[in-house]
């Protein structure tokens, strides 16, 4: 496969029909796909697939602290692990976590800290190791998404699910779940998540240029979207469960 270079970037991100490169309409998401259930040594866990994007996630938890001087007498403590596998992407990263590893861990914890009850198990902590297998833009989206699947799956008390998508511009458009190449060679770019119990905005970065007004058209648009991916993970949830009462599929985990 080619490496892609800044260079190389395409000098149009539409085609002649109006499409995307990836032929989508501007408000149109990538195929996803999600399962829960998936690593039999985790606590919970959940698969997403995002267009080209593959990431797993595994939750532990509520268990004890190591290293212990980070526990809480007061309250459990949330750890999130973000890691990108070196052959996620065309050119090989580098095996040890960086700084943008850790940055994309803090906001996935910021996102997902206000919706577990953490101040019912002091003392312990639950963690989440996030790995991105194939990575093609949005994977902070895609780990906030999938992680809170993986909460869920674990039986953890949770106010509710979050879900995550990236909107930006592109050509000067307006579109919803920007794709690698939309991301590196568009004009802006969006992360938002949104907490379902009280319909917050638990994450917004911005990257890129944009004024007030279109500032709050991507909300409106992103919000949208976001319901869609909401639905997609409680059918995911739902469908284990349902295939285990019909006794179709063997136990996972
Ligand atoms: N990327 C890459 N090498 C890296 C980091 C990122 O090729 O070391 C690619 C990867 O496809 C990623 C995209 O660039 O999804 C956008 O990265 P960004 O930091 O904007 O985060 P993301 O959009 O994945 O949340």
């Amino acid at each position: 496969m080619p490496l892609i270079i800044k260079d190389e970037y395409p000098e149009k991100l539409f085609r002649e029909d109006g499409k995307r490169l990836d032929g989508r309409e501007l408000n149109e998401l990538r195929p996803i796909k999600m399962e829960v259930g998936v690593i039999k040594s985790a606590d919970g866990s959940a698969y997403l697939e995002w267009g080209n994007n593959k990431v797993f996630a595994a939750v532990y938890g509520p268990r004890e602290v190591h290293p212990h001087h980070l526990a809480k007498p007061d309250r459990g403590i949330l750890r999130v692990f973000y890691r990108m596998a070196t052959y996620s992407v065309f050119d090989r990263k580098r095996p040890a976590p960086g700084r943008r590893e850790k940055e994309i861990s803090m906001i996935v914890s910021d996102c997902l800290e206000p919706i577990l009850f953490l101040e019912l198990y002091p003392g312990t902590s639950f963690e989440i190791f996030i790995e991105v297998v194939d990575a093609d833009g949005g994977t902070r989206c895609a780990s906030t998404t999938v992680a809170a699947l993986a909460l869920a799956d674990a039986g953890i008390p949770m106010k509710s699910l979050v879900s995550a998508i990236a909107v930006g511009k592109i050509d000067g458009k307006q579109v919803v779940d920007l794709s690698g190449i939309e991301d590196k060679a568009g004009d802006a770019d969006l992360p938002i998540a949104i907490t379902w119990y009280n319909e917050e905005i638990s994450l917004l970065q911005f990257d890129g240029e944009m004024d007030l007004d279109e500032m709050t058209k991507f909300l409106d648009i992103a919000k949208d979207a976001l319901s869609k991916i909401h639905q997609m993970q409680l059918v995911s949830l739902k469908s284990k469960y349902i295939t285990l009462k019909e006794g179709e599929g063997e136990k996972k985990r």
